[in-house]
Order: structure tokens, then sequence, then C-alpha cells
């Protein structure tokens, strides 16, 4: 679902994010130093870093953090009691989100909601949470997304697609999740003008990307590539991504032991 492109001015970004933060749980990249940036659980009045390319280690942390409680033990007199916790209490937003990084998500997909096993902790979290993608209009000289199939302008997973024009955000709804969102007053109708701007920022981000591709733009099938990395198109972020495959899913499980 596309439907006619809508604007947020940038000075509209704070109050949109105020609106997502009542029902949603909201996390983006936030800077630790120069140069450094990382997914966080965020406040509406915090600084987040939309302008770096990807942050360090890749929105997989949200899906599938490093440790997370999976299971409650309670002794209840003679017996014990186990219980599955459940750390999603609401819906979740992801904002500021490359395209490599969630195309990298629908990776996991793929052995955490493959066919025979289901992964339900990260399936909570998947249905849970919308994604905002944001475009890279300045595609990094390490950065190899179109030799993946995917590019610095691809949609595919996101809810919302918002892609930097200056003064203002194109916004694109790709999902009805993405559609109901944008029915707030903030969101306008994008002028023609600011269409031709996006889509010239897309076709130069391409170029770039392109060029810099290993593959240069061939139809070469890097998935496998893709696959191996298990995480991200980042190379920084490939040895972090990596890791998942030789690590059983949920290795570290905090387990709590009460005493009654
Ligand atoms: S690899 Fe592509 S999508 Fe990822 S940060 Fe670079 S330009 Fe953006």
């Amino acid at each position: 679902m596309t439907l006619d492109p809508l604007k947020l001015n940038k000075k509209d970004f704070q109050p949109f994010l105020e609106e997502l933060a009542k029902d949603h749980e909201l996390f983006a990249p936030v800077r630790l130093v120069e140069g450094v940036s990382v997914y966080r659980k965020i406040d509406p009045a915090d600084e987040i870093d939309l302008d770096a390319s990807n942050p360090q280690k890749p929105v997989k942390e949200v899906f599938f953090p490093q440790s997370e409680a999976m299971l409650r033990f309670e002794k209840v007199g003679n017996r014990h009691k186990v219980t599955s916790t459940d750390e999603v209490k609401k819906p979740r937003g992801v904002l500021g989100a490359r395209a490599c990084d969630i195309q990298a998500i629908s990776l996991l997909d793929d052995v955490f909601l493959g066919k025979e096993y289901t992964d339900v902790y990260f399936l909570k979290k998947r249905q849970s949470t919308l994604l905002v993608g944001f475009a890279c209009n300045h595609p990094l000289s390490t950065c190899f997304c179109a030799s993946t199939g995917g590019g610095p302008f691809a949609r595919e997973g996101s809810d919302l697609f918002f892609i930097d024009l200056g003064e203002s955000y194109l916004v694109e709804a790709l999902t009805e999740k993405g559609r109901a969102l944008t029915q707030s007053k903030l969101f306008v109708k994008a002028s023609e003008k600011e269409i031709a701007l996006a889509s010239d920022l897309e076709k130069k981000a391409a170029e770039r990307s392109d060029a810099r591709s290993p593959s240069r733009g061939s139809k070469r099938n890097w998935t496998s590539s893709w696959r191996a990395a298990s995480g991200t198109a980042s190379m920084r972020n490939a040895s972090a991504a990596g890791s998942a495959r030789f690590f059983a899913p949920h290795a570290i499980a905090l387990i709590l032991w009460t005493r009654l």
C-alpha cells in the first residue's frame, strides 16, 4: 500500500514523537560519542541521531536482545512454578532504521519464524513493532546494499518511510499500521516539487550506491552473503550480526529465582 506521499515539517517531528509515544514504546538511534550511535529506548524529549548513516549495533537488538528475561521460577511451598515472562507491554515503534537493517530483520524472520519452529519471544516483538524506515541520501563508501538486492531507498519492511528533504520529510505510508499514523494533522499533502526533489535524491543515492557496489550494479545475487552476515549489510555490524549464527537463540536467559 503506497498512498500519495505526505510531508512532515521537521519542526513537527517532536510533536509527532510525542503523539507516537502516547501508545508506543519508542526506539531510535542515540549518539554515544561522535560517530558512535546505538538503538535505545527513548522518550520524545531525548536527542536522537537521525543524521548518522547507520548505528554501530544493528536494529536487530530491538527484536533479539543479547539478554532478556524468558522464564520466571518461583518456589511455592514444596513446588516450583515456572512462568514465561512477557517483556512487550505495549506496541513499539522503531524510528530511523535504514533499509539494510530492515532487510536484515526479514532474514531473522526466516530463522526465528521458520516453518518448523517459532521463537515466541521474537514473534511477539515483531508483531508489536512498527518500523519507520529512513532513506539514505548519502550512502557511505562502506555501504553495499545495492549488491544485496536492496538500496539506500529500499522500502520493503517499513510501515512508514521518511525521506529527508532538508526542512521537512517526505513520508510514505506503506502499510495499514503506517497509514493509521499519518491521520494526524501534522502530516500534510506533499507538493509536486517536494515529490520531484525526493525522486531526484533517490536517483542520486542509487547512482552513488551502485558505483560503490562491489558488483557494480550487476544482477549478482548476494543473498547468501546476507544470510551469512545474518543481521545487517553494514560491514561494521557484520561481525556482531554473525555471532547469531553460532549461538543458539536466546543463549543468555536471565532466570529469576524467588524464594518464598
Ligand atoms: S548499506 Fe545502504 S541502506 Fe544501509 S546505511 Fe548504507 S546506503 Fe543506507
